[in-house]
């Protein structure tokens, strides 16, 4: 079996020869935020200092000289939100540290039970108890704004301010959708929020072929103007809104929880929600700062100046595994045309790799963006004018969605690993479980079930989102393991082939991050039957003690399906009558099996 070879990229052979043209720097700017204009002021200070001294500094790199022509306007504080290139710097730190994180490292506490219940408390004049308080106003702010439009007293407690950032998100109507079905959101507000739409959009696996579909992520819509919405909506109707303040610590009574914050107010409540993303300190804590099982690198551009700008790319793979920095890694592509102009095209670069074996840096994955990005996008780049530069990482655990490891503590976005493992939409994965959720956590609190167990069974084990970790597996380039360097696409490419044979039943829910029992079955059989060559590489890539895992998780979407299908018809009306613990219990067994089992999807006519 031949051994993965890293290929590296060769910019000059690769590369249409460029137009040599001046970057042009964006129209307007924004006003910056304050951590990135003093992290820029430090830097150039020290350069000053360097070329003062008659030092020279090692030269910038292309990414830093990009950033720095491009205003980074105003950064938020939500996942992708940050532009500059002090901000990039301070994810890699983050992404070094994840990757070099020891299991027994000691966490901060933020989170601490103190048996009892709260006796004495002064949290300044006119404290009241909140029924509901939401640390993390991204995604957060969804959630309260649901709670509230319920009656319940809710507040949100954000860092930043509460806004959402100007790069689109990417989703399908359908999903959007969702919003509308919890009423709090109109179809004409989705309307509004809409800036792009476009079809069809592509699959497509280097040269071995393409799949186009209609209506799958084809929407660029709006965080800052939704958020902006949402926002008004939750004070509108009576919630609090604690912005530029962060949550330090919560002390959990029997009876109640106490929010202490960095200006050192506090704030009582029953519940809190943890909507404080991938970072939140809570859920730190939890894993004890446990390296992830998966991470998910991301970095990309908004640029304009693509004449051909009608169609997207929902998942394409341009080269076999490849170098970045000092890692080998499978790249992968999606690219959308934006809302801000009819040349302006949104094009992202991912990678899934494991942080056992390290990874390349954002930076040094955006060094390769640059190389890669003119090839796969037939442009030059010195023509483009770069609008904004975006990144993030995605850490990923297998013990996914997040259970509840306090009382009164309940983690949501994000923040609760919900999400599929291979695709960075956590906002459409949102909008998928807010009626759920937001009914759930309404019965939760309004029958005072807030014990840990209780809120266990609002984030419960979900066999389709566990069994999508051997695709996160199968996605991601493993050094010392002997399969070919085009291993990754060929199976990619066999998977949605078959998919594609199979219809749209098939294929749409996988592509909306549902994963479902009798497509899988299907799937699988016929990549089976068809590519039986591919099986020995499966098992070299994935290791055995995936494999097996994997297999349990399979069994149990089966039986979920099975449960879901057959026997909740039969136990909803017993359900209905039961004394309400017994009913909220059963009611989140029935959703388990349900959205477990990916059956909460439905097919559009
Ligand atoms: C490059 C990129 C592209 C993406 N594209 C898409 C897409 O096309 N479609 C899609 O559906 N999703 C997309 N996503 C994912 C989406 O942005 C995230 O899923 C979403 O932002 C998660 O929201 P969250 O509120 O859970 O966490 P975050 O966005 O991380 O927000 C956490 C919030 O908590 C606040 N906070 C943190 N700590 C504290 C504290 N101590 N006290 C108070 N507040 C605190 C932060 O300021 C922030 O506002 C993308 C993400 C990235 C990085």
């Amino acid at each position: 079996m031949p051994r993965p070879v890293l290929l590296p990229f060769a910019p000059a052979a690769a590369a249409p020869a460029p137009r040599p043209r001046a970057l042009r720097r964006r129209a307007g700017g924004g006003v910056e935020a304050r951590g990135d204009a003093r992290g820029r002021g430090r830097g150039r200070g020290l350069a000053m200092r360097a070329r003062a001294a008659g030092e020279a500094g090692p030269a910038p790199s292309r990414t830093q000289m990009i950033m720095d022509k491009i205003s980074s306007g105003e950064e938020v504080g939500g996942a992708g939100g940050a532009h500059s290139y002090s901000a990039l710097k301070r994810l890699d730190q983050i992404w070094s540290s994840i990757c070099e994180a020891q299991a027994d490292s000691k966490v901060p506490e933020v989170v601490t039970r103190v048996q009892g219940p709260l006796v004495d408390y002064d949290c300044g004049d006119g404290s009241e108890i909140f029924d509901v308080l939401v640390c993390g106003g991204t995604l957060g702010i969804f959630v309260a704004t649901a709670l509230s439009y319920k009656g319940l007293r809710v507040g949100i407690i954000e860092r930043n301010i509460i806004k959402g950032r100007e790069q689109e998100w990417n989703i399908s109507r359908k999903e959007l959708m969702e919003i509308v079905e919890v009423g709090i959101l109109s179809e004409e507000e989705i309307e509004q929020i809409i800036l792009s739409e476009f079809n069809p959009n592509r699959c497509g696996f280097e040269s071995k072929g393409e799949i186009w579909l209609e209506n799958i992520l084809n929407l660029g819509i709006s965080p800052a103007k939704v958020v902006e919405i949402m926002k008004e909506r939750f004070v509108s109707s009576g919630g609090a809104v604690f912005e530029g303040k962060s949550l330090s610590s919560i002390y959990v009574h029997d009876d109640l929880a106490v929010l202490n914050l960095s200006d050192g107010g506090c704030l009582p409540c029953r519940l809190v929600i943890d909507a404080m993303g991938n970072f939140s300190p809570i859920v730190r804590q939890i894993r004890s700062g446990r390296k992830p099982d998966g991470v998910c690198l991301v970095v990309g551009a908004c640029a304009r100046g693509f004449d051909r700008n009608t169609t997207g790319d929902i998942i394409f793979s341009s080269s076999s595994i490849k170098k970045s920095g000092k890692s080998g890694v499978q790249l992968f592509w999606e690219a959308f045309p934006a809302g801000s102009g009819p040349t302006d095209r949104t094009t992202y670069m991912f990678t899934v790799v494991d942080p056992q074996f390290g990874g390349p840096k954002l930076e040094e994955l955006l060094e390769t963006f640059w190389n890669l990005m003119p090839v796969y996008q037939d442009v030059v780049l010195e023509n483009l004018d770069i609008r904004r530069v975006i990144f993030g990482i995605f850490p990923t655990y297998r013990d996914s969605p997040l259970p509840a490891a306090f009382d009164r503590v309940l983690q949501v976005g994000d923040a609760s690993g919900i999400q599929s493992p291979v695709s960075f939409g956590g906002f459409g994965s949102l909008t998928r479980h807010l009626g759920r959720l937001s009914t759930g956590i309404y019965e939760a609190v309004s029958g005072d079930l807030l014990d840990a167990r209780s809120l266990q069974q609002l984030n419960p084990y979900m066999p389709n989102l566990s069994a999508s970790w051997l695709f996160q597996r199968a996605m991601s380039a493993r050094p010392q393991i002997n399969v070919a360097p085009t291993f990754i696409n060929d199976l990619l490419f066999a998977n949605f082939q078959s998919m594609q044979k199979l219809g749209d039943s098939v294929l749409r829910p996988f592509l909306q991050d549902v994963i479902q029992f009798d497509p899988l079955v299907k799937t699988l059989g016929l990549v089976m039957i068809t590519r039986p060559q591919i099986l020995p590489s499966i098992f070299n890539q994935a290791g055995l003690g995936a494999i097996l895992d994997w297999s349990g998780h399979f069994v149990m979407l089966g039986y979920y399906t099975f449960l879901s299908t057959f026997i909740d018809p039969v136990l909803r009306p017993w359900v209905e009558s039961l004394p309400l613990k017994n009913k909220y219990q059963w009611k989140r067994y029935l959703e388990a099996w349900k959205y477990g089992a990916g059956l909460d999807y439905r097919q559009e006519e």
